[in-house]
């Protein structure tokens, strides 16, 4: 039995089925010797019917603070109560960065991939990109998401997952993108990749289009060792992946942010199955598995983790939706399993691990000026039900004796005037591209001018400025533009 002094971790048992698959978890954990103390808080469906919006207590948030590590149940988000659920609460307010879900086949969990020896991680970007939440309808009928990816956050995401590969003793990182179509946002994560892949010559270091990722995972998984990726590529895949080898149900995961470490299950509280004994523990518990690896407790981790391959392997006191049909115990008697199994070694050997170092990230606001910035021009969204050639005349008259000049009009993305011959369905939303005849500093007073001439008789709801960067234009061409 080991001799650690024990470590406080907040436990938040969560909606439905969580209550029993913490108990359960909590009670494995003290069969095997960890050394925790647990810190119970609370979050979910309660606390939103409670009247608090964001589904965590302050109670909660603090006791995360404190601990700096939470074991998670799965949270509900009832109907009709807040907009947003208390996992991506927790998630944002302690910028949990990376969220880390391990796929392993398990011996004894018959799936159509048994035998191929599938061992992978995937780490996804947890906090930016389409998941930052900054949504908008911008006409009556169509709607703008923001996809919003940042140097600095693909740099701590893909140096996580570099550290990773180390910690597992893993020699392959796939950075897995859809640089070739948004160049600007997912080509940001590939070119951070690229770069960082030089400082470590040792990790086979391979870029993949995130669709071919895709593909491949159900052709050949075993080829993948480490994913990184970004959030919405990364949400996707690793269900994906939790699929190859028996499911939700099995799948762990952590969020790991500098502050504050959630480890949670993957699947949600599957309320029909609550309080009725029938909930298998396992993808928590191989989340706290995670958690113990993270606090440094490899000894108990190991015992844990091979008592469940046991358990899984030889079949016996298995939950109802792992077991043979009509063969499922309750999850007190697949609990009462692991403990009977702790101290057995599987056949499958647990990987080595080491701890998994991290640079702490500068508290202070990301900035970089670049040597030299220019404004050329000017993106205004327009709202107008007239036709390309209609609207063009129209602007171009508004902007004349102005320094701008109207070069093009787009609708999704899609170039409608000057007419290109393609063929695009309209909508009443297109985007107006205004160049300046020469380049200048800032331009406030021009823009101001520009926007007062074309909200003469047209409603525009959008700007972007049009820059460049070092002599590189910051912003991308429409289709069909020249
Ligand atoms: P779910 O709770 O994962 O349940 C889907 C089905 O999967 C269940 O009905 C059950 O199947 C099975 N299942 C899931 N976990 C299981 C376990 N540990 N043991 C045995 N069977 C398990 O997904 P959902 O029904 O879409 O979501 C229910 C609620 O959970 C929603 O409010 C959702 O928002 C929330 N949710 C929370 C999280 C989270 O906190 N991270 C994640 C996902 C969903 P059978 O019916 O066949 O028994």
């Amino acid at each position: 039995m080991s001799e650690r002094p024990p470590v406080t971790v907040t436990a938040i048992a969560g909606d439905g089925i969580g209550p029993e698959v913490m108990a359960a978890t909590k009670r494995i954990l003290a069969a095997a010797g960890a050394r925790v103390d647990w810190e119970d808080a609370e979050a979910g469906a309660e606390i939103f019917r409670r009247g608090i919006a964001t589904g965590a207590p302050k109670e909660t948030l603090d006791s995360i603070a404190r601990t700096g590590i939470a074991l998670k149940g799965p949270l509900e988000t009832p109907v009709g109560y807040g907009e947003k659920s208390a996992n991506v609460t927790l998630r944002k307010y302690f910028e949990l960065y990376a969220n880390i879900r391990p796929t392993r086949e398990l011996t004894g969990i018959k799936t159509p991939f048994s035998g191929r020896g599938i061992d992978l991680v995937i780490v996804r970007e947890n906090v930016e990109d389409l998941y930052a939440g900054i949504e908008y309808l911008q006409t009556s009928g169509v709607a703008e998401c923001l996809k919003l990816i940042t140097e600095p956050g693909c740099e701590r995401i893909l140096r996580l997952a570099f550290s990773l590969a180390h910690a597992e003793s893993r020699r392959r990182l796939a950075c897995a993108t859809k640089a070739n179509i948004m160049k600007m946002t997912e080509g940001m994560m590939k070119r951070v990749f690229e770069h960082l892949a030089h400082d470590h010559p040792e990790i086979a270091a391979s870029h993949i289009i995130i669709d071919n990722c895709a593909h491949q995972l159900v052709i050949a998984p075993e080829q993948f060792d480490v994913i990184v990726t970004t959030n919405m590529n990364g949400d996707i895949i690793s269900d994906l992946a939790a699929g190859l080898v028996g499911g939700l149900g099995v799948a762990p995961s952590s969020n790991i942010g500098d502050d504050a470490a959630m480890f949670e299950a993957v699947h949600g509280s599957a309320p029909q199955i609550a309080g009725r004994n029938l909930a298998n523990p396992t993808a928590l518990l191989l989340s706290a598995v995670m958690m113990l690896r993270h606090l440094d407790d490899f000894e108990a981790a190991e015992r844990v983790e091979q008592a469940i391959y046991v358990t899984l392997a030889e079949g016996r006191n298995l939950t109802g939706d792992i077991a043979p049909r009509g063969q499922g115990v309750g999850t007190d008697a697949y609990t009462d399993q692991v403990i009977a199994n702790l101290g057995r070694q599987s056949g499958v050997p647990s990987r080595v691990y080491s701890a998994l170092r991290l640079p702490q990230w500068p508290a202070e606001t990301w900035h970089r000026e670049p040597p030299h910035r220019a404004l050329v021009g000017l993106d205004v969204f327009v709202e107008s039900a007239a036709s390309p050639d209609a609207l063009g005349r129209s602007l171009v008259d508004a902007v004349a004796g102005s320094p701008f000049h109207l070069t093009s009009l787009s609708n999704r993305g899609a170039q409608v005037w000057p007419p290109t011959g393609g063929r695009a369905y309209l909508v009443d939303h297109f985007r107006a591209r205004f160049l300046l005849a020469a380049p200048i500093d800032d331009g406030g007073a021009e823009i101001a001018d520009l926007l007062a001439r074309v909200g003469v008789g047209h409603r525009w709801m959008h700007l972007e400025k049009l820059q460049r960067f070092d002599g590189v234009d910051a912003f991308a061409k429409g289709q069909g533009e020249g």
